[in-house]
């Protein structure tokens, strides 16, 4: 079948045909890897240079896991009609002490019963219109914007709505500094020219644009729907909600123990799947993050309130992407026991294409922590993100990361290193709530055309 038929086939495909034995040896495509560079591998001096000792932890705090973690699967509608999809976003906090785990720890098999010890204290489900189809008669954007907006307003069963930690996040909920508005830099309705938009505290969940009149919603601030393609569909944007859904509900359950009782935050450890940043549009969102991680990481100390401790344990644990095959290749020159601070100038030199000496350090506009590789005492190399002291710094030292010593004890215990996802608690979160492709999707795709009118 020829690619230009109605099926709708593209030249890609066609050019996924040529081997790629033929595409190597192409003069065009020759020159162009003549002039590209990738990174090259650290020498082990260097990594002997910059890596740090782990000092062994003085204080026995972290008694609890909280690890957020989420999945999605784009589901067809109709059987006949299979590019109508809704995406289905499953994630939650899973919540157990560090002591069950322990026992966990000590059998070969995890059985059912001791899933029961990782008590779930939450799980939310989205369903986001991602191709040809329309809420009420929207269009796509509207769909997905008004779609989300209806999950942050909702009770959940009972519980505070997302739209209060996300309120809590944007207007700097945690302190009476800091910027109390967030500006839209454009009406998010079709058409209209209304331009750098506030909201603030006073500001609705949803309120009318004072051009066009038409709706305003707070989560407009991710501008999710900036990446919605009326023909493409919002596929696209399906993996920036993902990441964003779970560190909002990582916050949601930061800000619900800072309100309980403070203290009791520098009893628990945060641990969420994949890199502590946001990105593409919603990137602007890390910016309040930071400064809440500098808020909680300066807190006075319970037990001599003239000491200043931090109150945050929290970590992003990569098993995929560059940095993780970066410390797969270094893995056999690091020592048990170290820790490697991750600088700009390390990254761009030798895990990402790019200039050590740019202005623009990696991570800047995206990130609300510091990158490190970490190797525990039993073998085990982690790819973390932790949030560092006083905002972003482009070259942290090991004094810089929050409550380092505490965290990374504690994700020893956890032995979910990149190698093997086979293990607890990101694993067994995963397993939880993953959409397994039988027979749940079946479930969902019977649950999406129930729900959508036809
Ligand atoms: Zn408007």
């Amino acid at each position: 079948m020829a690619y230009s038929s109605l099926h709708g086939r593209k030249p890609m495909e066609r050019a996924s045909k040529i081997t790629h034995a033929s595409v190597i040896t192409n003069a065009t495509v020759q020159a162009l890897l003549g002039r590209c560079s990738v990174p090259r591998p650290a020498e082990a001096h260097t990594l002997d240079e910059i890596s740090h000792d782990m000092p062994l932890s003085d204080t026995d705090l972290i008694r609890v896991i909280v690890a957020v973690d989420g999945s999605m699967r784009e589901v067809p509608v109709r059987e006949e009609f299979p590019s109508a999809t809704i995406t289905f976003f499953t994630f939650g906090p899973l919540l157990f002490k560090l002591e069950a785990l322990r026992e966990l720890n000590l059998q070969t098999f995890i059985a059912p019963e001791d899933m029961a010890k990782l008590k779930k204290i939450q799980r939310f489900v989205l369903a986001l219109p991602t191709r040809n189809i329309s809420l009420s008669g929207m269009t796509l954007r509207d769909s997905v914007r008004r779609s989300l907006h209806e999950f942050f307003a909702d009770h959940h069963g009972g519980d505070d709505p997302l739209y209060k930690t996300l309120r809590w996040i944007l207007f700097r909920g945690w302190s009476k500094d800091g910027d109390k508005f967030w500006e839209l830099p454009h009406c998010p309705n079709h058409g209209c020219g209304h331009e750098r938009i506030r909201l603030t505290p006073t500001s609705p969940d949803e309120g009318p644009c004072d051009t066009c009149q038409r709706p305003i919603y707070l989560v407009d601030a991710f501008r999710l729907h900036e990446r919605v393609d009326e023909d493409q569909g919002a596929s696209g944007i399906s993996s920036y909600v993902l990441t964003v859904l779970e560190q909002i509900v990582m916050v949601h359950v930061i800000r619900a123990i800072w309100e309980m009782k403070p203290s009791l935050l520098q009893e628990v450890l945060f641990i969420k799947d994949g890199p502590l940043a946001c990105f593409g549009q919603a990137a602007p969102i890390s910016k309040p993050l930071r400064e809440m991680a500098t808020f909680l990481g300066d807190q006075p100390d319970p037990a001599d309130p003239s000491r200043r401790v931090s109150y945050l344990n929290l970590a992003g644990l990569e098993k995929s992407g560059a940095f993780v095959e970066h410390a797969i290749h270094i893995d056999e020159h690091l020592q048990p026991g170290t820790v490697l601070p991750l600088s700009n100038e390390y990254i761009y030199k030798y895990i990402i294409p790019g200039d050590p000496n740019s202005a623009d350090p990696y991570g800047g506009n995206t990130y609300w922590g510091g990158k490190l590789i970490f190797k525990a005492v039993d073998g085990n190399t982690y790819v973390a993100t932790v949030p560092t002291a006083q905002g972003f710094k482009a070259s942290p030292t090991y004094a810089d990361y929050l409550n380092l010593t505490e965290v990374l004890a504690a994700l020893a215990e956890l032995r979910c290193s990149m190698y093997d996802n086979a293990l607890i608690p990101v694993a067994i979160a995963n397993r939880l709530v993953s959409l397994a492709a039988v027979p749940s999707s079946r479930i969902l795709e019977t649950f999406a055309r129930e729900y959508v009118q036809r």
